[in-house]
């Protein structure tokens, strides 16, 4: 019930931007793996790139990862122009917490995008932020392993 997210949808290009927008949300925070990139793909797909370019408009961007590999993280912050968080240490909310006072950002004005209950959903409600739960963006290609666990864990928000 805890882990119900505030809004549910097919994948990233789903999120209705222009109602968080409404809603006061000022700041996204995506996750990085099967939300705005095909997990260990390290490249940004133009069209998550050309995304990420009409946000910028209208929202501070961030990507909060709980990848530790430095290099891997590195490359993913080549390609973009707005703070990459590695180590991030979802679903504890101490480092994005961090980020947030740093900037001045209060959490309600943030908006938690993630493909994953137990870590991007949890740490968004843990900070008190707005949280947006996407299907992974390869979703189609992924084996049935990866599908079946995430039916399984798509339970904790029933
Ligand atoms: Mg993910």
């Amino acid at each position: 019930m805890i882990l119900k997210p505030d809004y549910n949808v097919k994948n990233v290009f789903e999120v209705n931007f222009d109602e968080l927008k409404e809603q006061g949300i000022k700041v996204l925070i995506f996750d990085l793996d099967s939300t705005v990139m095909k997990s260990k793909a390290g490249v940004f797909s133009v069209d998550v790139l050309k995304m990420f370019d009409n946000l910028s408009k209208d929202f501070m961007l961030t990507i909060a990862s709980n990848n530790k590999n430095i290099d891997y993280i590195n490359k993913v912050r080549a390609q973009v122009n707005f703070p990459v968080i590695g180590h991030a240490n979802k679903p504890s909310p101490a480092v994005i917490k961090s980020f947030l006072e740093e900037n001045a950002i209060p959490p309600k004005d943030a908006a938690m995008i993630g493909d994953r209950p137990l870590t991007d959903i949890l740490v968004g409600k843990l900070l008190g932020s707005t949280t947006v739960l996407v299907d992974s963006i390869s979703k189609d290609e992924e084996p049935p392993l990866t599908r079946f666990v995430r039916r399984v864990e798509r339970l904790s928000i029933r």
